[in-house]
């Protein structure tokens, strides 16, 4: 028992909760309030806040953390090349449908003619014809003409009021900036100095942004996980080679349901999720899900349908953004999601069991084939739990991905897995760095588990591990045994 440390608490829900922290969750007992009420996932966003601020979010979570036994994770999501429009005459200008305006890369304060847009390269980039969506969509114009230097002429086809540093987005063109922008490569510089689990990579449009990113990661000899977020149709045209590379997937509905045709986003939901739980990576969906709940105490019908199908598809992860980082009952809308979240997983038997077969020609054909049949002999014996050891993650991520009924408990002496894992589904962690050998790592983990109340007496277990022990990552044995 010496080297377990007093990891007792695991959050029992299978799906996880990401929560956006801002204005109405930086307090130490407002981020307290939120984690006992239910989040995994404590999400920074880049685009807002400054590096002094994040860091004392981190290491209040981090001290959370320690007090709870908890291991909540921690995600920077860095802001990507999103374009704004500057800041507006009276913060606030009307835009009649069927004017004309100029946009132009020189600053200046906006009015009815005449408006700056952050994205220097767009008057190289666009081509008449082309539409520019502003304000999520609310505000639709269409390219007229550009001098490909720095102005560019459009006719507003509908109009409406215009703030300032409104989002933009240009859903038909071929932009040239590049994904990670200055802003990000320092954004992430910082997020990794303070060993942040995952980093999410906004307006991803090929592998090859994955791909970049985990270079630098890798690089500067960390080992952040990265979550690509979907929402360009330049990505959902890339998804199968994305979620190969990349370690997890971000439905980012916001901005995808204004870069494509918003009745579109549904079936495309429900794609990624079964693509990404085929890859044995984790989905989060994102954005609106309890939007009402800013301002109110309870949520629309709507919005309960909504999380509740996000469930019963299979998501790991259903993720709060205003809800919690500005809205008025951070905590009351933690428990109502988690309160469709528990309804659905104890009613609803689809979620679980979703086997597929590894192929006999995949690298890690024994590993994938004893994750498999831990499952498939789970749901046969009607089993409490799926134990597993890992070091680099990988069978947690396996095991999960078959959304077994069994909980999967994961134990692991690598301390930076703990919190990352926190994101997949069912997975709870706990910190094991004794290697006797895999009769006694097993009966010394079935007594920690059952002296802190995780498993019973007479309740039937699963153990995956490597024999012999020392052969870290080659799983290739399994274990059927009761809790005496
Ligand atoms: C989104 O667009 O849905 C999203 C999650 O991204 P962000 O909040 O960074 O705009």
């Amino acid at each position: 028992m010496a080297n377990t440390h007093q990891t007792i608490m695991t959050n029992k829900r299978r799906t996880k909760i990401v929560a956006t922290l801002g204005p109405a969750t930086s307090s130490y007992e407002q981020i307290k309030g939120i984690i006992e009420s239910g989040v995994n996932v404590c999400r920074l966003n880049f685009s807002h806040g400054k590096h002094e601020d994040v860091k004392v979010l981190v290491e209040t979570i981090r001290k959370i953390d320690s007090e709870l036994g908890l291991h909540t994770s921690l995600l920077a999501d860095l802001q990507g090349p999103k374009i704004r429009v500057g800041e507006m005459e009276n913060n606030g200008v009307m835009l009649e449908t069927g004017a004309t305006i100029k946009m132009t890369s020189t600053k200046c304060v906006g009015n009815a003619e005449r408006i700056y847009i952050s994205y220097l390269e767009m008057p190289r980039d666009v081509k008449p014809g082309e539409f520019v969506l502003m304000d999520d969509g609310k505000l639709q114009l269409q390219v007229v003409e550009t001098n490909q230097v720095d102005e560019v002429i459009l006719k507003v086809i509908h109009g409406g009021i215009l703030s300032s540093n409104k989002g933009v987005n240009l859903p038909n063109t071929k932009i040239s900036q590049p994904c990670l922008t200055e802003k990000d490569l320092k954004d992430l510089d910082f997020a990794l100095s303070l060993n942040i689990d995952w980093i999410g990579l906004s307006f991803v449009r090929s592998a090859r942004d994955i791909i970049e990113l985990k270079h630098i990661i890798s690089s500067q000899n960390k080992h952040a996980r990265v979550v690509a977020k979907i929402e360009k149709p330049e990505a959902v045209a890339e998804l199968n080679d994305i979620i190969k590379v990349t370690d997890a997937v971000m439905v980012a509905r916001g901005d995808l349901g204004v870069e494509i045709p918003m009745q579109n986003v549904p079936l495309i939901q429900k794609e990624i999720i079964k693509k990404c739980i085929e890859h044995a990576k984790p989905v989060i969906i994102a954005t609106q899900m309890m939007e009402s709940m800013i301002t109110n105490i309870s949520p629309t019908r709507a919005e309960v349908t909504d999380v509740a199908n996000a469930v019963m598809d299979g998501a790991d992860a259903v993720m709060l953004s205003g809800e919690t980082s500005v809205g008025k009952h951070p905590n009351e809308v933690i428990k109502a999601m988690a309160k469709i979240i528990d309804k659905i997983e104890s009613d609803y038997d689809e979620l679980y069991q979703r086997d597929k077969m590894p192929e006999k020609n995949q690298e890690r054909f024994i590993t994938d084939s004893i994750c498999f049949n831990a499952c498939r002999l789970s749901a046969r014996v009607n089993a409490n739990a799926i134990i597993t050891m890992t070091h680099s993650g990988y069978t947690a991520f396996k095991i999960s991905s078959q959304r077994p009924k069994a909980k999967i408990f994961v134990f692991s002496g690598n301390k930076k897995l703990l919190s990352m894992m926190s994101l997949v589904w069912g997975v709870e962690t706990f910190y094991y760095d004794k290697m006797v050998s895999t009769d006694h790592t097993i009966a010394d983990i079935k007594y920690i588990l059952k002296k802190n109340g995780h498993v019973q007496e007479g309740d039937l277990i699963i153990n995956t591990a490597s024999m012999p022990i020392e052969d870290k990552g080659n799983t290739n044995m399994l274990k059927l045994s009761y809790i005496e």
